[in-house]
């Protein structure tokens, strides 16, 4: 059984910070440093957890 998920990047757009997150699903964050809310992710990459398969 695999279990997808998405890591996140974001970058707030008031002070700059950048940060990484991994969710279930793409959904927004908020800023670490000046707690700003609802920053949606500029980049979202996929990740699947599996162990490779063998052929
Ligand atoms: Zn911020």
């Amino acid at each position: 059984m695999s279990e997808k998920q998405f890591i996140n990047y974001y970058r707030c757009p008031n002070d700059g910070q950048e940060w990484v997150d991994v969710w279930s699903c793409c959904c927004n964050d908020r800023c670490p440093k000046c707690g700003m809310k609802d920053i949606e992710p500029y980049k979202s990459q996929d990740v699947i957890h599996t162990t490779p398969r063998k052929v």
